[in-house]
């Protein structure tokens, strides 16, 4: 009797364990079932990424916000002048000068990032190669060394931060150029500053795709989710000072229209 009691709730515990895979399995990437910055949360699968780093040069309706000789298209986030070098076609974080953005401000869009974190490496986790690509100055996806590299999944390497690790670890090692590319699509709120529609982000890495239409629970923000705060319909993107001499380059935003909503 006790035997069979025994067998009867190990299967029940199977067959929990296997709702719960068939449930992550329908809903591939849940922000609210893992708290923030879970270490248990599991770590996306490694994929060797193609075989050769790529650019992909701006497409002859995207606003090029970076083209490799000057900052003329940004400022120090907040106000005050860009404090990063450039050299070489790229910009490098100068630490401690602060992040940087868009003179322009900016909506639904698709935008082109790449970028290369310090090699040799430095440091481990979140203190190695950091910053990040803001989307409306408050929708992180994160930039970072996550080439052997471990980290807690929401903030690795192309994760949204703090809601979504990517689908994959497709990183390119150290001092290799990376890219992404964003699809994102700002909240719409009522009048009452009420959200009608969350903000969603797709993004590929290094052309992987590892962020599938995402829905955001708010803005990104460390060891929390914040509720969404109604904001205009377009403002700058911005880019992360986070200590670290992390490069850009080749930077272009194409603005999404009518025919995207
Ligand atoms: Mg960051």
């Amino acid at each position: 009797m006790h035997r069979h009691v025994s067998r009867v709730v190990a299967v029940g515990i199977a067959s929990a364990a296997l709702i719960t895979i068939a449930m992550h399995d329908a809903d591939a990437q849940p922000s609210t079932r893992w708290p923030i910055h879970s270490l248990d949360r599991p770590k996306p699968r490694i994929v060797k990424p193609p075989a050769s780093s790529w650019t992909v040069p701006p497409p002859a309706d995207a606003v090029v916000l970076f083209g490799g000789t000057d900052l003329s298209r940004w400022k120090k986030t907040g106000g005050g002048a860009a404090g990063w070098k450039i050299e070489n076609g790229y910009m490098e974080v100068v630490p401690g000068t602060g992040g940087i953005e868009t003179n322009d401000a900016f909506g639904d869009a698709q935008l082109h990032v790449e970028w290369s974190s310090p090699s040799p490496a430095v440091g481990e986790g979140q203190d190695r190669g950091n910053s990040g690509v803001f989307l409306m100055g408050r929708y992180e996806v994160q930039v970072l060394d996550s080439y052997g590299n471990v980290t807690y999944a929401d903030g690795q390497a192309a994760s949204v931060y703090g809601q979504y690790p990517p689908l994959v670890n497709v990183s390119r090692p150290p001092g290799e150029w990376q890219t992404y590319d964003i699809i994102f699509h700002r909240p719409r709120f009522d009048a009452a500053g009420k959200v009608t529609q969350p903000a969603r982000i797709t993004v590929l890495h290094n052309g992987v795709l590892v962020q599938d239409n995402v829905v955001l629970s708010g803005p990104t923000a460390h060891q929390r989710r914040p509720p969404y705060e109604k904001h205009p319909d377009r403002l700058p993107i911005g880019l992360q000072d986070h200590e670290h001499k992390v490069r850009f380059r080749n930077i272009w935003v194409r603005e999404l229209g009518s025919e995207s909503k």
